[in-house]
This record gives C-alpha cells, structure tokens and sequence, in this order.
C-alpha cells in the first residue's frame, strides 16, 4: 500500500495499492491536469530528489519550501509564539529532516491551512507531532484523505493561540483563510494570506483571483468583500504564498490601493 501525490498539486491521497485515477483537485478549473496528463508520485520516492528550503524572516518565522520546484512549489511557514508553534500552510515533502528540525525547535501544536491548495501532507506533519488540523468547514468536500487531526472550524474568525487568529476571506475558496499575526518582535502584526490575497512578484501590489493558472478573476463585490474584513486587521508585513513574494512594509495600504485598481478595471465599461 501506498500513499501517492499528484505531481500537479501535491496533494497526498489515502493508502491504496495504485494511484487514484483522477486528481479532483486538479480537475477543478482553480487549478489544471496538465498537457501531459495526470502524475503521480510515492511520498517515499518524494524525498529522494527533493529537500525542503529554510529561511528565517524574521524573529520567530521561518519559511520552508521545497527545492527543486515540486507541484505548485507554495511556501509553508513556521510560527514560533510563547503558547505553540504553528504551521501555516503545508508543502508536500516531509522529510526525517524537516521533522528533525522542528522538533528542535520544540515542535508544533496547530497546523493552518489558507484553502485546499496547500492540504499537501498535512495529515503526515499532524501526526508526527499530535498537532490539530484547522481547517474552513466551508471547504469541507476538498479534502481527499481524511484524518482524526481535521478540526472544521465555521464562522469567520477563530483565534489558534493568543497571538495567532485566523480569518475566513473567501474569495478564491470559500473556506479561503488568512492568517494574522499579532505576536511579531516589533509589535507591529504581519499578515500570511496564502492565496486568498496573493502577493505578485514585483512585492508592490496584491491581487485576488478566482483561478490563478487559468486566470480567472473574481468579481468586484468580492473583492471588495475580502478587502474590507481585512481593513480592522492591524499589520505591517505581508508574506506570500511564494519565495519572495513579501510586501516588506505598509501591507494595508498596499492591499487598499490593489483593490481598488482591480475593482476599477472590473468596473470600467
Ligand atoms: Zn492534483
Ligand atoms: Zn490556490
């Protein structure tokens, strides 16, 4: 038996002695089967070529990501707060050094997810550590290998630990989820929004989509939508979902002004 990821998305399905015929997350016009068809590889055979990436950002935030590129190739972060540390998002390689590494750094307690994009191998990060799994109830149906760790969380907001609270936004999943920061060394709050609010490559702007790869916006209610209940969040920083793609500073006037170029153009006759 096996547990097999699809090489398109990276999310891991249930033990089964051959991979699954379809990937339905891939199959949603959020994310794409490439030209070539479907892939599949054992989550033991992963780690073979690939390691996964740090990079401390700041006091108490690491980043992990995988190299060479893998699947969507997304960010996972580490937080570390006095009460727990908690995963936000999730990369599908998890390896004896990546665990080895965050058992040095004592663990962790909560895993976040922003949508069904990044589940990964969460499954497999939550039980080497007994942590639980939040994630948005609304995205309930995506979830492909189900796990006593999965806690669904409803409502729009749900605080993991003192400093760490997590926002439903909605926009490009439902369940689509940020998470807000309050304990950064300097007081001043940062901002992970996986890609409910994605950070673009030049770090200036934000945009908001319905589908990233097929390029699918959202409408400008929605839009709207998701950049008022960001507004009562303080915060400085921004990290995205991809390797550099950090607002360094002023993150809310940079998610205001975004919003309104994009509700413009959506606007305009
Ligand atoms: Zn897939
Ligand atoms: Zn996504």
């Amino acid at each position: 038996m096996t547990i097999f990821l699809c090489t398109a998305c990276g999310t891991s399905y249930p033990d089964a002695p051959a991979a699954p015929a379809e990937c339905p997350i891939c199959e949603d016009e959020r994310q794409y089967v490439p030209a070539a068809g479907q892939g599949w590889i054992a989550r033991e055979a992963l780690a073979g070529g690939h390691r996964n990436a740090w990079r401390l950002h700041e006091p108490g935030l690491f980043s992990i990501h995988t190299v060479p590129s893998f699947a969507i190739n997304q960010r996972a972060f580490l937080i570390q707060s006095p009460q727990g540390n908690v995963l936000w998002d999730c990369v599908p390689l998890f390896d004896g050094a990546t665990e080895t590494l965050l058992r040095a750094l004592g663990g962790v307690q909560a895993i976040a997810i922003s949508h069904p994009h990044y589940y990964a191998t969460m499954q497999d990060w939550a039980s080497a550590f007994g942590a639980t799994i939040h994630l948005h109830a609304a995205d309930r149906q995506w979830v492909m290998r189900p796990d006593p760790a999965i806690r669904f969380w409803e409502g729009d907001r749900l605080e993991i630990l003192p400093d760490v609270t997590l926002l439903r936004a909605g926009g490009h999943f439902a369940g689509g989820t940020v998470l807000h920061w309050t304990g950064t060394a300097d007081g001043k709050g940062a901002l992970l929004p996986g890609d409910i609010v994605q950070v673009t490559p030049g770090a200036r702007r934000v945009s908001f989509m319905w589908s990233y790869p097929n390029m699918m916006p959202l409408s400008a209610a929605t839009v709207r939508d998701i950049a008022a209940r960001l507004v009562p969040l303080e915060y400085d920083r921004i990290y995205g979902a991809f390797t550099h793609q950090d607002v360094p500073k002023d993150g809310p006037a940079m998610v205001a002004s975004s919003a309104r170029r994009y509700i413009e153009l959506l606007e305009q006759p």
